[in-house]
């Protein structure tokens, strides 16, 4: 239950290892998706907050980054395990703030962070720190302060993935989580406290991006930033990291293809793709938003994909028979209602779906699994980032096509292939410019690098290949 984070803690910060009075004075309400209702307020760090914490996470670093990689690993799996204790109440706070179906709150929202935990700790201890080449020791030391700043869609999973292999590599940091969906980070820093990371290492803060964020971007002691977000606010926070010679890493925004081969099984393809990216209201940075089907075939895709779509139906995220829950917030609402609009307006065939609310749920931010068929590549609806549960059908004529498709927007993050020849899929995976291909329905891992190119940004997350973001070679010269 959330309860526990609907008053002092939410109205505080973390510094220190301890919530803290904040200079800040304004409140920011929080939200439950599925009503609209006022969760919790919390407080917005202001300039005078972040140099704090800065200063603190600063302060942080020479015990930390100095103890040995085995008993940093220790502190990250005693933190899983606290986690775990508690994650029953991270499932349910995640529903009530996301709109997030409390059966997929649990697997994912809070499963994801548990794994990404574990793997961190394995290749913390099985990572090689230091190597000789020619006449030198080259060593791999923590960058230092790290600011991370994290969205609201995956809000646990986001801060994880970036809070605990910046901890592995010895940095410290100072978080700015999401206005939106930031009641999780509280529980998280309690249980960080609890499981011996020292005071200071982690610091947890909340505000708008332009007031906290901003301060904590251009912080002096602030050695590396990590961002989850747009690619809006990707942009701006490398303009100004690069006018400071800060390096960043960046996770932003997809619009990731799906991609049936003509020797497929369309219809188990088909209903993939909607799960996929009607996943947490289609509220998902790697959501497959366009099933990319020989032209020929478009009609069956569109008869299983609508026969998909109609079992989805939107129901409140708590009731545990619930798989589509609303969207998080009024602004998405308007956002993807807009979307919608613009593709009846551009000619797309609206098969299922559409503007108005679903039936019986006109309070809260619910929208119906909307289904485009016949969308031409160029659309805007097939090139900009929805963030809700709409998806494109758009016709291939041939391998080729469906590549130069799949390749067509100004995004990278993810994509997915479907073959009856597992070399055909994965010659064909090979040639997405993603970061991360499904072949034939692969599982997501929390264990192999994840990240994009292009608009998606660079770097990278998880496992070895996220602590090596967190992580700066020097050469001894013997
Ligand atoms: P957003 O960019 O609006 O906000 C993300 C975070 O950045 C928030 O904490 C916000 O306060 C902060 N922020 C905004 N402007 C800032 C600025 N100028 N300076 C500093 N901080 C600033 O994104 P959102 O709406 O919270 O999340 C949705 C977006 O996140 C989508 O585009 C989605 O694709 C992307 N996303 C990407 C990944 C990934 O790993 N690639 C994962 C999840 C979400």
């Amino acid at each position: 239950m959330a309860a526990g984070v609907e008053d002092q803690r939410a109205a505080r910060g973390y510094i220190g290892g301890a919530f803290v009075e904040l200079e800040g004075q304004e409140r920011i309400p929080v939200l439950e998706a599925s009503t609209g209702e006022v969760l919790a307020e919390v407080t917005e760090a202001a300039p005078g907050d972040v140099d704090r914490a800065v200063r603190t996470a600063h302060g942080a670093l020479p015990s930390w980054s100095t103890k040995p990689a085995d008993e940093r690993a220790a502190v990250l799996r005693r933190w899983r395990q606290a986690m775990e204790g508690r994650a029953e109440e991270f499932a349910t706070s995640i529903s009530r703030e996301v709109g997030t179906p409390i059966r997929h709150s649990r697997s994912i929202q809070v499963g994801n962070p548990l794994a990404i935990l574990t793997h961190t700790a394995d290749a913390l201890t099985s990572m090689t720190l230091s190597e000789h080449l020619g006449n030198c020791l080259v060593v791999r030391e923590p960058v230092g302060v790290v600011g991370a700043i994290t969205p609201w869609n995956y809000p646990l999973q986001q801060v994880v993935a970036k809070v605990a292999p910046a901890l592995a590599a010895g940095c410290t940091v100072v978080l700015k989580a999401s206005e939106v969906a930031p009641l999780t980070a509280f529980i998280l820093a309690e249980t960080a406290g609890e499981s011996g990371l020292p005071p200071g290492a982690l610091n947890v803060l909340v505000g708008r991006g332009e007031v906290t964020g901003e301060a904590l971007v251009t912080h002096p002691l602030v050695d590396k930033l990590s961002f989850t977000g747009s690619t809006r606010a990707g942009r701006r926070i490398a303009e100004l990291a690069g006018s400071l010679v800060r390096p960043v890493t960046l996770e932003l925004g997809g619009k990731s293809a799906s991609v049936v081969l003509d020797d497929a099984d369309l219809a188990t393809a088909a209903k993939f793709a909607v799960y996929n990216a009607f996943l947490n209201s289609g509220q998902t940075c790697t959501a497959l938003t366009r099933l990319v089907v020989p032209r020929a075939r478009i009609r069956e895709a569109e008869e299983v994909a609508a026969a998909t779509a109609a079992k989805l139906v939107p129901g409140d995220p708590l009731d545990e028979a619930t798989r589509l829950g609303p969207l998080a917030s009024e602004g998405q609402l308007e956002r993807v209602r807009g979307y919608i609009r613009l593709g009846i307006e551009e000619g797309a065939r609206l098969i299922c779906g559409g503007v108005e609310p679903p039936a019986g749920r006109e309070r809260g931010y619910f929208v119906q699994p909307t289904i485009f068929s016949e969308v031409d590549p160029g659309m805007t609806i097939a090139q900009e980032e929805i963030f809700g549960p709409v998806l494109c059908i758009i016709g291939h004529d041939g391998d080729d096509h469906a590549v130069e498709i799949a390749n067509g927007t100004p995004y990278g993050l993810a994509g997915a292939v479907w073959s009856a020849d597992q070399q055909r899929a994965m010659a064909v995976a090979q040639r997405l410019r993603a970061g991360t291909v499904e072949v034939n329905g692969g599982a997501f891992s929390t264990e192999a690098p994840f990240g994009g190119v292009r608009q998606s940004g660079y770097g990278r997350e998880f496992g070895r290949y996220g602590i090596e973001e967190f992580l700066a070679p020097k050469s001894l010269q013997l």
